[in-house]
């Protein structure tokens, strides 16, 4: 099978020694996360950020499913996520949505509210909305003159002829409802679902609703 090589992302300069956090303003550092393609960028209140390496092709992506990686049974769903997202062939053709949710599933934080973009990563400035052509997503300016474009809790420009994209840590009710889609599927998704994955999401939904649903007293009945 003829892949295509995964290439880690790379940090831009815009965003090395000095850069900001879009939510609170503080500054952001590189991070430690559970990825080791991504950059993780974090404050010192906890939001997080992430640039991914660029995702596979879909040709590549549609393959997943047809994979076979015999080392992945048995392990546990922790295990499994972790390897799709280091290992260099699986990681190549792993549909670049999969991938956070892995990364969610491996490190099991829990983020309660997605971080917001209301400042300027690379300088801090306050963001404000400005008109431009493209209704799917929202533009975004600070005073200085950068432009972003927002759609999705991914934040990107075009800087030196390349975009430039932060991706904001899944809150847990957008990694539920992205869970719970991929679950549901179609005929596009499932072709890039592997069955190790799906079982992972499924065990993770699982223990989420169990550890969401309060326990009834059942009070000697039940028994
Ligand atoms: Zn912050
Ligand atoms: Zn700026």
């Amino acid at each position: 099978m003829n892949l295509k090589r995964i290439c880690a992302a790379q940090l831009p300069e815009e965003l090395g020694a000095d850069c900001f956090c879009p939510t609170c303003q503080n500054h952001l550092v590189r991070t430690e996360c559970a990825d080791p393609w991504a950059i993780c960028l974090g404050c010192k209140t906890g939001h997080r950020f992430f640039i991914m390496p660029e995702p596979p092709l879909s040709v590549d992506s549609g393959r997943a499913a047809s994979l076979r990686f015999p080392e992945l049974n048995d392990r546990s769903p922790e295990a499994v996520a972790s390897f799709w997202l280091s290992d260099a062939s699986a990681r190549s053709v792993l549909n670049a949505q999969l991938a956070q949710i892995l990364r969610a599933v491996a490190e099991g934080r829990t983020a309660i509210d997605e971080p917001t973009f209301s400042f300027c990563p690379i300088c801090g400035g306050e963001l404000s909305e400005y008109e431009q052509d493209d209704i799917r997503v929202q533009g975004l300016r600070c005073p200085i003159g950068h432009c972003w474009y927002l759609r999705g809790g991914h934040l990107w420009a075009p800087i030196a002829g390349r975009p430039v994209g932060l991706q904001a840590e899944y809150s847990d009710a957008v990694l539920g409802q992205s869970i719970s889609d991929w679950l549901k599927g179609n005929a596009l998704l499932d072709r890039q679902l592997h069955e190790s994955i799906r079982h992972v999401l499924a065990e993770y939904t699982r223990n989420r609703i169990e550890r969401t649903t309060p326990k009834v007293d059942l009070g000697g009945r039940g028994k």
